[in-house]
């Protein structure tokens, strides 16, 4: 996702359209390697600073309900704003400035980095969600399986066991 700022004049300001695929963020529970979206917005440049500032938009983020593990597709949005420079060493340091070279900015990186933050911590395919039998495996959400399931730790239940023996005693 690049776009030509080689025509820019200082002060200037052009509209941002792009779309494209991110690499899906590893270690996160995103079903597919990549994530289409989109970017609506603006680029201003004062001086050597280029600044983007939009929204970004993710229509078909597929992921895994936590409890159950269901599949499902959320859409999520984001705003953006994010800085450039070709020259990341002239005082910038209280900020966060993407270093770029030449007249084309990679906006793939940052844009990755607003749809991380804008990923939710939690996903339930509903909030009532049962999930999954810590047993058997089964879909509560289904059915009922019948299992004890407070029994299922079993250093619990020799421990249980020791307390309601002694208590004999
Ligand atoms: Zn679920
Ligand atoms: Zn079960």
């Amino acid at each position: 996702m690049k776009i030509d700022v080689s025509a820019l004049p200082k002060g200037g300001m052009a509209d941002v359209s792009v779309s494209g695929n991110l690499a899906a963020p590893t270690g996160y529970f995103l079903l597919n390697s990549s994530v289409p979206v989109r970017f609506e917005g603006e680029i201003t440049r004062e001086g050597g600073v280029y600044t983007l500032a939009g929204k970004l938009r993710a229509d078909t983020v597929s992921l895994q309900c936590d409890r159950c593990l269901k599949p499902l597709t959320l859409s999520l949005g984001a705003n953006v704003r994010e800085k450039f420079s070709r020259d990341t060493f002239s005082g910038y340091d209280d900020e966060d400035v993407w270093p770029f070279a030449g007249g084309e900015i990679d906006l793939s990186d940052a844009l990755a980095v607003s749809f991380l933050q804008a990923l939710p911590r939690k996903v339930l395919c509903r909030e009532d969600c049962k999930g999954l039998c810590p047993v058997c495996g089964n879909d509560l959400n289904l059915r009922a399986c019948g299992c004890d399931r407070t029994q299922a730790d079993p250093r619990l239940a020799e421990l249980t066991a020791f307390f309601s023996e002694n208590k004999e005693v």
